[in-house]
């Protein structure tokens, strides 16, 4: 409360003076896969980073994803443009075109900056919305600047928007964070010596350590250092997203001592950073908010061990079963050409071939893909409005579907289900169930007045809280509505 306080009188003082209508930087925190409740199982740390967020920040404690499927790329695509994969186009960490997979950032028209042969191009062009960085940038006649900082490429690259100053991801290649000529044709030299300065740890298994967590958060203490972020005549963004909370509760589990002690680590890193914005940027003078992608399921293995209901999914064993049939029926190898989590799309060259409906395909491949006990529904997407589910299931697959990108068929599990075989005690995540698409949201600092609601709110509106509360426009596929507490 006593920071609410100093953060309050910074801004009476600051207005008294007529400059400021807007904070010196935005802080956008994601950690990836960080389920909601984390926020309370936790008992973490007077004087830590989550406390100081739980008593000066405003919780929304019912912040909801609104499609599927609630997976990295399209997560961080959505909370920074405030829209769905149905309008800004990231609707997969990875999806097909015309039989290809295409990285939702992967561009090879781009080459990889730092790094070695292996390291490939990427870049935000596969985002087709603007968002709240590229909407700051036009707001301020390009006078903001704004950084990109995380272990993926994806979660570095789709926050920071296509204006950016820079954006920097670990290249798993060279064990080193990298950018593309998308952003500059040389790395920076704050970035190659954080590099060398770091080798050691950087050749760790930093996406299963706590060490991973340490390094994102130096090398945004070097970003904002560096690149002056805060200090300039307009207000600058620095957007950082913690990604081995995710790879960690992939590998071991939603509450293993591996991924708790990257969460304490991360409650360290968190106070240290809040710290360094004190001191550099000022209490009062910058808004930061801290969120989740996704959530993330408790594992088959634990719910079991517990009497609770579960099951797992092999969305390419199903596939392939399913291509079997189609086969013996239509006489044409693999019609279901390639599957993305939940998500199949049909061979439409060889049902165009051999002249057969695409309609009778697809509904004879939802049949057969529903047959699994898993699997509570199998739709095609073009007659979704036919199908007997429920509307608000409807509405999440409509809104993460982007035609071209997203298969003809999308599949729903029983609730409680998830992708992967059940032996296997990690998390995982993708579907509209609450595990999965209920996230963590807390804004502090400027103009934020602590306190808590458990209205529904939603991923899609933290871009438009954000561009409300700094009166510039909303990005431009924005559907979320101002959270005005
Ligand atoms: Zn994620």
């Amino acid at each position: 409360m006593k920071r609410f306080l100093v953060v309050v009188l910074a801004a009476i003082a600051l207005c008294a003076a007529g400059q400021v209508e807007r904070p010196k930087l935005v802080v956008g925190i994601v950690v990836d896969q960080m389920r909601w409740d984390y926020l309370y199982t936790y008992d973490w740390e007077d004087g830590g980073g989550f406390q100081t967020l739980l008593n000066d920040g405003y919780r929304c404690n019912n912040t909801i994803i609104d499609y599927v499927p609630t997976v990295t790329a399209a997560g961080h695509a959505s909370i920074f443009s405030g829209t769905t994969p149905a309008f800004h186009g990231i609707a997969g960490n990875s999806y097909s075109i015309n039989g290809k997979t295409v990285s939702s950032v992967q561009d090879d028209t781009e080459k990889a900056v730092g790094g070695n042969e292996q390291s490939r191009g990427k870049s935000p062009r596969n985002l087709i919305a603007t968002n709240i960085a590229d909407q700051l940038y036009l707001a301020t006649d390009y006078k903001s600047r704004t950084v990109g900082i995380a272990l993926k490429d994806r979660a570095a690259i789709l926050p920071s928007g296509h204006t950016p100053t820079g954006a920097y991801w670990f290249d798993s290649n060279s064990k080193s964070f990298i950018t593309s000529t998308y952003y500059c044709d040389k790395l920076p030299k704050w970035v190659a010596d954080f590099n060398k300065r770091n080798r050691k740890d950087l050749e760790s298994d930093i996406y299963n350590l706590p060490v991973g967590t340490t390094l994102t958060f130096a090398l945004a203490e070097q970003a904002l250092i560096n690149e002056r972020l805060g200090q300039g005549e307009a207000t600058d963004m620095l957007t950082i997203s913690v990604s081995n909370t995710d790879m960690c509760a992939h590998n071991t589990g939603s509450h293993s001592p591996k991924l708790d002690s990257i969460y304490w680590q991360l409650d360290k890193e968190l106070a240290h950073f809040i710290n360094v914005l004190d001191q550099r940027i000022g209490l009062g003078n910058y808004l930061l908010f801290l969120t989740a992608d996704h959530g993330g399921t408790h594992g088959c293995p634990r719910m079991e061990e517990h009497h609770l209901p579960n099951g797992a999914w092999e969305n390419g064993k199903a596939r392939e079963a399913a291509n079997e049939v189609l086969k013996a029926r239509f006489g044409v190898d693999r019609l279901i050409m390639k599957d993305h989590g939940f998500t199949f799309y049909l061979n439409h060259h060889a049902i165009d071939s051999a002249g057969l409906d695409t309609h009778e395909v697809a509904q004879a491949a939802c049949r057969e893909l529903a047959k699994a006990d898993e699997v509570e529904w199998a739709v095609e997407v073009a007659d979704l409005d036919n199908s007997p589910m429920p509307s608000i299931v409807k509405e999440r697959i409509k809104l993460g579907y982007y035609p071209g990108r997203s298969g003809d068929i999308y599949v729903i599990h029983r609730t409680g289900v998830q992708l992967g075989k059940t032996e296997y005690a990690g998390s995982n995540h993708g579907t509209w169930s609450q595990s999965d698409s209920h996230i963590p949201l807390i804004f502090m600092g400027w103009h934020i007045t602590p306190g808590e609601t458990s209205r529904l709110t939603h991923m899609t509106d933290i871009a438009a809280t954000v561009c409300a509360m700094l009166h510039i426009q909303a990005p431009n596929g924005c559907i979320g509505t101002p959270i005005f507490e």
